[in-house]
């Protein structure tokens, strides 16, 4: 695997050679609102690699403050997520296991006369912080004495106040020219029950001021964070200054990880979930890292295709196709590569005795010898791509079959076309063939050329399988729809399912094992699969398409 490098590894080394930090110590922090998405494996892998190389620490802290939209399902799939990324963090935290030093921090500030408890609503307290232009206007609770923000602050905790009825705001400067500094709110009121607090408290730290403690409490090192958070790290500052806080972290802030025709924010991606648009979470369409691996996408591929975007202090969209590129990388000498018919063409090899099949040998990856080999069926009826027959050739560059041309079935026999079978309405049903047995494959015939090479299913081992096509859930952003509501601008098309069969080794395949189908692209068994309904989900296709001859 590719080795992290970045800017942050740059500052992390000269803070460990200046002695201004003893060890590297990291946290990933999500907010356990939904499941994790690829832009947050971006967040993960550098969080991990970054200590990994310093032989440092990096815990999982859930960012549970807000208790209105967090849910056990999520903690519980973050936790699956990491794992299955290959990540072990060193400790799991949740910063509501915080809640009591948070407040504790949060007296300290009043007492200083650098909090105090405002009656204002939201809307007003909005209202009044001005905008880039104009100074805020202070709170008319600005000046209140330190005794009446203590008691005030003790009855919010005491669940004496409505939501919203108060809330408690640093003082610092209401006509500081960044805005986060305009006496933010340190703690809001909410009488709703918290996944892991249950009832026991009502008032929520906010995480601007949450989070710096957070990472203090930890011994955190280096803070890393999305490039959204760069202007609130002056407040992050303050708060550990003025927190008196013994440790002090630093945040550093890095781009965040677009891809093109996806959407990437948990919100976006909740109400498709809530909308049925997908199937949930894992919808193998979905960015989300369920999604992902349900689709076939492995953990190594995720990890090099992160590694491979580099990471930089600017916000970069990546080209979905890079993604495809580090699968195809990651499991070219890996994956089984068997025969699937997708689109199926009944071929009928007319001088093949009735009731009898043989069986072939066939590497299991022609790429790589190691992984042996594995007999594949061949009888009288056999199915082919109806894509790999045309009735007439048209001309030299078609290397498949056609009406009287011969083609090889691979690892099999010479096989040529006679005569085409159509319905009332001129479709092709079926092809009647005839095979010469003397060009058995591995026999060194070789006294004539075949017009192509093309794959095949025996029809009576056969076992049906419906495919999976996807793509992408956003249409590309045109003149037209780019102001269009992402719900409006989703691709009509991104599912297709076709019916067609694999061959019989892959009976016993199991949910998540990864193929190359032959000639057609990277592919993974479903977890709807069924034994003698098969369900496999197309990964990506192969670089060069499988229409071509290859
Ligand atoms: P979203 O914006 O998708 O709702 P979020 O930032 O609210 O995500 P958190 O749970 O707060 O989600 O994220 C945890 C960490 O992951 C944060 O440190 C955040 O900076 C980082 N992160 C989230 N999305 C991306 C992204 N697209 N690229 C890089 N880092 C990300
Ligand atoms: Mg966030």
């Amino acid at each position: 695997m590719a080795e992290i490098n970045n800017f942050i590894k740059t500052i992390m080394e000269q803070d460990l050679a200046s002695g201004k930090v003893d060890a590297i110590a990291t946290r990933f922090p999500p907010e356990p609102n939904a499941y994790l998405h690829i832009g947050h494996a971006r967040a993960i892998i550098t969080n991990f690699e970054l200590a990994k190389a310093f032989n440092g620490t990096t815990n999982l802290r859930f960012d549970d403050t807000n208790p209105a939209k967090e849910d056990q399902e999520f903690v519980d799939g973050i936790i699956a997520d990491l794992k299955w990324l290959g990540y072990v963090p060193t400790n799991v935290f949740y910063g509501s296991d915080y809640f009591e030093k948070t407040y504790e921090k949060a007296i300290l500030l009043i007492k200083k006369g650098l909090a105090y408890v405002d009656d204002l609503s939201q809307e007003e307290m909005s209202k009044m912080r001005g905008s880039l232009t104009t100074p805020g206007i202070d709170s008319p609770c600005r000046n209140r004495s330190v005794e009446e923000n203590l008691r005030l602050f003790e009855e919010m905790r005491a669940g004496k106040y409505k939501d919203g009825e108060k809330t408690l705001r640093a003082k610092i400067d209401m006509a500081h020219p960044n805005m986060n500094m305009r006496d933010p709110a340190m703690y809001r009121i909410m009488h709703i029950s918290h996944h892991r607090q249950g009832n026991k408290w009502c008032i929520f730290p906010m995480y601007d001021f949450a989070h710096p403690l957070q990472d203090s409490f930890e011994g955190i090192t280096h803070s890393l964070c999305s490039l959204e958070y760069d202007n609130h790290r002056i407040l992050y500052d303050w708060f550990i200054e003025k927190c008196e806080m013994e440790h002090v972290p630093h945040q550093y802030e890095f781009g965040r990880l677009n891809i093109t025709n996806t959407i990437m924010s948990k919100r976006y991606l909740k109400q498709l979930v809530d909308a049925k648009k997908v199937s949930g979470y894992d919808d193998p369409r979905m960015p989300t890292l369920v999604g992902l691996r349900r689709r076939g996408y492995t953990a190594d591929a995720i990890r090099n295709f992160i590694l491979s975007t580099g990471l930089s202090r600017v916000n970069s969209t990546v080209d979905a196709s890079q993604l495809d590129e580090a699968l195809r990388e990651d499991q070219k000498l890996k994956a089984m590569r068997p025969n699937a018919i997708l689109n199926p063409l009944k071929v009928v090899i007319t001088n093949y005795p009735e009731g009898q099949i043989e069986y072939l040998d066939c590497p299991n990856n022609a790429e790589n010898e190691e992984m042996g080999t594995r007999k594949i069926a061949f009888g009288r009826v056999c199915y082919i791509e109806q894509d790999d027959f045309i009735e007439t050739k048209p001309n030299k560059h078609w290397k498949r079959l056609a009406k009287d041309v011969e083609v090889r079935f691979m690892h099999a026999y010479f096989v040529k076309c006679n005569e085409v079978i159509k319905d009332e309405n001129g479709n092709i049903v079926e092809i009647h063939c005839t095979y010469d047995k003397e060009t058995k494959s591995g026999s060194g015939f070789n006294s004539r050329k075949p017009n192509g090479n093309i794959h095949f299913v025996e029809a009576s081992t056969a076992i049906p399988a419906t495919f999976r096509l996807f793509e992408p859930l956003m249409l590309d952003e045109t003149e037209e729809n780019k102001d269009l509501d992402f719900m409006e601008r989703l691709n009509p098309n991104s599912l297709k399912e076709l019916k067609g069969f694999v061959e019989e080794s892959l009976a016993n395949t199991s949910v998540g094992e990864h193929y190359q189908f032959v000639r057609n692209g990277y592919y993974t068994t479903d977890k709807d699969s069924k034994p003698n309904a098969l369900v496999f989900n197309r990964t990506c296709e192969l670089k060069s398409s499988f229409k071509l001859e290859k």
